[in-house]
This record gives C-alpha cells, structure tokens and sequence, in this order.
C-alpha cells in the first residue's frame, strides 16, 4: 500500500497512536522518528504534496554558527544527521545535495569585531572548531567578491545548504507512517482524558496524541483546544537570479550583518534575501504570500555594499532573470521554536515557531520522538512552550533573524 496519498473512505486511517499535523520538513521529520520509535503514525497535510508551503521557499541552508546553546544542541546533531543522511533514513544512495560551501557573516563597522569574536569563542565552545574570525585582510584575500568596505566577519567552511526537497521526501520514504494529502485538519476533540480524535475534511481519526507541527498555521491548530501560542509570523521574501558568468559558483552563503542581506550561489545563478527588520508581524496568515514587486530592484541595490560585482550583474538583467517568492520566519519572544508536549491539554505536542525549520527539523523531530514516548524529561527540554511562565528564557546573538 502507498504510504503517500489521497485518502478515501475506504483508505482513511480510523485511528493512529499520533497524528502529526503538517507535511513540511519539520512535520515530516517528526513523523519519521515518532514511527521509528515504533508508534503507528498518521501525518496530515492539507495541500497536494509535502514540503510544499514555507519549506521550498527557504534557501535551504544549514549552519553550526549558532550562540544560543538550545540552537546549538539542536542544529549540530541535525547538521551530522544530514551528512549521513541515507543512513538515518535507511535509504542507500539518497542524495539530498548536500554543498559544505560555508557560511560567510561579514560587517563594515569594526565596532562588531568584539562581538564576532565573541560569537566565534562561543561556536568553539560548542565545539565547532572550525568557526575562524576574520579580520579585512583575510576576507580580502580569501572572498575577493566581498566589498573592501568589510572589516571583520566570521566563517566556516563546513556550513552549506542541501535539498530540502529531497530531506523531506527522505524522511517521508525512509519511515512507516501514513502521509495523507488533500487532507485539513479542522477541528481537534478532547475528553475527560485529554485529545481523544482529529477531525479532517475527510472524516475523523481517533488519537490521543497529537503533534502541532503547522508551520506559519500553528497558531490556528492550538486554538481549537483552546491554547494560545506565542508565535509572531513575519513575511520573508527570496530573489532567484538565473545564472550569470559573473556569480562565483564557489563562494559560501555571504551575510551582511549590519544590513542583515545576504546571497550565495545556485546553480551558476543565485538566491539572495534582505531580512528587513521592519517587516510587520502578519496577523492572519495566507498560504499564498504576496511579493512586493520593488523587492529585487531594492535587494539588488542594497546587496551591492555586500558584494559590489552585483551592481555590474543588475545592468544585465531583465526581469525574466529575477523570481521573486515569500514565506514566513515564526518568531516566539525568545526566536527559538516550541518543542515538546502541552501539560494544559494532555497528548498535544508542539514542534513549530521556526525561523530556521530547515536546519533544525532532524533533531527536533527526534526530540519530540523523544518527549513523546518518554524517553526524555520535559524538563531536560528548554525548548518546552512553559519555558516563558518558567521565566527560563535566555537570548542569544545568532545573526540573521531579523529582530533585534
Ligand atoms: C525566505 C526564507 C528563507 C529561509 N531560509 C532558511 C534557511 O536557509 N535555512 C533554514 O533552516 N530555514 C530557512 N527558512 C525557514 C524555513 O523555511 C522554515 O522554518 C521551515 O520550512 C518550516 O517548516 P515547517 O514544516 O514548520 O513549515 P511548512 O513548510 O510551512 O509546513 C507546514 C505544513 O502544515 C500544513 N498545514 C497547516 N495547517 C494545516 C491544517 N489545518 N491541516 C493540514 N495541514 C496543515 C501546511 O499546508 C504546510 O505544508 C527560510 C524561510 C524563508 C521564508
């Protein structure tokens, strides 16, 4: 029988141990670990395929340079994961793309110099030895596309990208549950024991444990057993720039951290985005984000105080070159994601509010995995939503959020 498809009244699961709500990566992720741990699992999607909303609109990059230590603990183990990716999933040869191509973070005031070096003594601390601070000389030397405006800046090597697609279909393939397509949660059931029964536009499955993993709609699932979420959703727009023999096809992911503008390589074009921190908290979120339509026109200017051979490509362009798309950065108060189980509302899991769902998704899936059969505390999880009431909550100087 598929394991990927569009239910129908004779193939509609009645019941599951868990249904995980969300067939983006980090939805996915989870349903693999939550059947790897041995639990009949049904995944629930409501557009046509998975990985189909925020997650193929990132650029799919993946970092070690993390400050916050929950960040760190979640994004390393995930990063080793995807370096073995065919083994974890237990799929010989499955080629998610994976590129160790780098991360560059780069700044023209040298008063951030301090700060890069603190971030690198950090990253070391977490043992990510191969995080190096570089002074002007060094980028000069080694990223001749990076303005001579730059100063300092941090890099390491072993930061890339991969196929989030290909993640995501690893995950689905490489499991036993059940994904269902086409297939909207609209509403979840409770009795004197906790959740009880999902309901779906095509019929009900019962279940008493239930994983919230609906990316920018997280909110809205929460809400129907009466739980708030402290999720912001801000727009985050991407530019495709088709291939030009100007872009250096082995430069790393290149970040401007005063502008908080960045671009690297793909497929001897590039993806490039501005994460405007004026960009306003969406209230309702849309499956179809609008662009702005001066988005490429204002990045590609902006970009070039980054990498000036951007302003010689733009002269070449024509509108055709340039794809613009939008998704969602989740923010909580603290820019780190909800992970873990509910105690308000027994059976409900969280395992949402990303802004780096990508990277992230292999481990926090195994953790809520993890939580959920009892194999880890939810106190030795300072990822838990009570981490706020707690007042358990630390800040980090992880670059590229867009917040402040
Ligand atoms: C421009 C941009 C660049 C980014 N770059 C990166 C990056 O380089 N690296 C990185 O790690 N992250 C990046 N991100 C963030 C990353 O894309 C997200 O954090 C990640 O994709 C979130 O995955 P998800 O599975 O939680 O959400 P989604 O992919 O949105 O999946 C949620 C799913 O839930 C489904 N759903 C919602 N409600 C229901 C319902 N009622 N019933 C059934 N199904 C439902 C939706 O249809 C959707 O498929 C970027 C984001 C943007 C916008």
């Amino acid at each position: 029988m598929r394991k990927i498809f569009v239910p129908d009244a004779a193939t509609m699961p009645k019941t599951a141990e868990v249904v995980v709500i969300g067939g983006g990566i980090v939805g996915v992720a989870t349903a693999f670990w939550l059947s790897r741990a041995g639990l009949d699992t049904v995944l629930i999607e409501m557009r046509e395929g998975l990985s189909t909303l925020t997650t193929p609109l990132s650029i799919e990059s993946f970092r070690a340079q993390m400050t916050e230590k929950a960040m760190a603990d979640l994004v390393l183990p995930s990063i080793r994961m995807y370096e073995n990716f065919a083994d974890t999933v237990g799929i010989p040869g499955h080629d998610i793309a994976l590129k160790h191509q780098g991360y560059l973070f780069v700044s023209d005031d040298v008063v951030n110099a301090e700060r890069l070096k603190q971030a690198v003594a950090v990253h070391h601390g977490y043992g990510v030895a191969g995080s190096e601070f570089l002074a002007a000389d060094d980028i000069r030397q080694r990223f001749p596309y990076i303005s001579e405006r730059m100063v300092c800046g941090t890099f390491h090597q072993n930061d890339g990208w991969l196929s989030s697609h290909e993640a995501t279909q690893g995950f689905a393939k490489g499991s036993t549950a059940k994904f269902l397509l086409q297939t909207k949660v609209s509403g979840i059931d409770t009795d004197a024991e906790g959740i009880c029964a999902v309901r779906t536009t095509r019929g009900s499955i019962a279940t008493r444990q239930v994983v919230n993993a609906a990316g920018p709609f997280a909110q809205s699932i929460a809400a129907m057993v009466g739980v708030t979420l402290p999720i912001e959703a801000v727009r985050r727009q991407k530019v495709h720039v088709a291939p030009k023999p100007q872009i250096p096809r082995a430069a790393p992911l290149c970040i401007d951290v005063g502008q908080e503008t960045y671009w690297r390589p793909e497929h001897g074009g590039a993806l490039m985005a501005w994460v405007d921190p004026d960009e306003p908290v969406t209230a309702n979120p849309v499956e179809d984000v609008p662009t702005d339509w001066d988005f490429a026109a204002v990045l590609l200017d902006k970009i070039t105080a980054l990498s000036p051979f951007w302003a010689g490509v733009a002269e070449t362009l024509s509108s055709s070159d340039l794809t613009t798309t939008a998704g969602y950065y989740m923010y909580t108060p603290d820019d780190q994601p909800l992970i873990g189980p509910v105690p308000e509302v027994k059976g409900l899991h969280l395992n949402c509010g990303y802004w780096a769902g990508v990277m992230l998704s292999p481990e926090a899936g195994r953790r809520v995995a993890r939580l959920l059969t009892g194999e880890m505390q939810p106190t030795d999880n300072p990822l838990r939503l009570s981490r706020f009431a707690e007042g358990l909550v630390s800040t980090g100087d992880s670059f590229l959020r867009g917040r402040h």
